[in-house]
């Protein structure tokens, strides 16, 4: 079998919070009464929370000194709120095919698991919401480190303490939205599922090195797909 392992990154491959993460971030900031500044220009897609943090505090003009304190509270006060708007989110949703394709891959005996740049409990929050968390026993996260290769790397020695670390390469997968997921695979060493359902589409991420890519994770075939690979 060529699939003995799939991690799967959370936002806009999974699901979509309808921008209650966000909205989680700003309360935590207004409660601060920081600039609205503290926002601008920076992106989020594939990015881990921490790096996300340490840019606000760049944005802030903060000082290595203030950045570990500023990041607790910060990552405290996110938390908390998270959990509030993503019960308020009206337009949050699965992703097409979740959880079908989650069901199929544990019929056919693959160790499911996480690889994203979300803090642990803040994934958490977000798969309860779907209805989703228990599907996932373990993973990498944003706590793993800034880069999104820390994560991947986190999740990829997880999953060979489950399956076995002789198993090869080409059987753990990550899957992933962005050209940062990508990326992550190739740096640790493994396949790379790119599924179109963020700002990327398909052939934008096969052109970014992804070994097989979906439109959604409906597409008819996928499980097949891989494991006959
Ligand atoms: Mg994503």
């Amino acid at each position: 079998m060529a699939l003995s392992v799939l991690l799967f990154d959370v936002d806009l491959t999974l699901l979509a919070t309808g921008g209650a993460g966000l909205k989680a971030l700003s309360r935590a900031l207004d409660e601060f009464h920081h600039d609205p500044a503290a926002l601008e220009g920076i992106s989020f897609a594939g990015k881990t929370d921490p790096l996300i943090f340490k840019e606000i505090a760049f944005n802030l003009g903060l000082g290595p000194d203030g950045l570990e304190d500023f990041g607790l509270l910060l990552k405290r006060r996110y938390l908390f709120h998270l959990e509030k708007t993503l019960a308020e989110a009206v337009d949050f949703e699965l992703c097409p095919g979740v959880p079908g394709i989650l069901d199929e891959l544990k019929k056919h005996g693959v160790v499911l698991g996480l690889c994203t740049g979300n803090l642990e409990q803040g994934a958490r929050l977000k798969l309860e919401r779907g209805g989703i968390a228990g599907y996932f026993s373990f993973g990498g996260f944003g706590e793993h480190g800034p880069s999104r290769a820390q994560v991947a790397k986190a999740a990829v020695e997880e999953a060979r303490r489950i399956i076995g670390s002789s198993a090869p390469a080409e059987n753990i997968w990550i899957a992933g939205d962005t050209p940062l997921d990508i990326n992550a695979a190739r740096d640790t060493g493994v396949m790379a599922l790119g599924v179109g359902t963020g700002y990327y589409t398909k052939d934008e991420l096969l052109a970014h090195g992804a070994d097989y890519a979906v439109r959604d994770l409906s597409e008819p075939g996928l499980v097949e797909s891989l494991i006959g690979r």
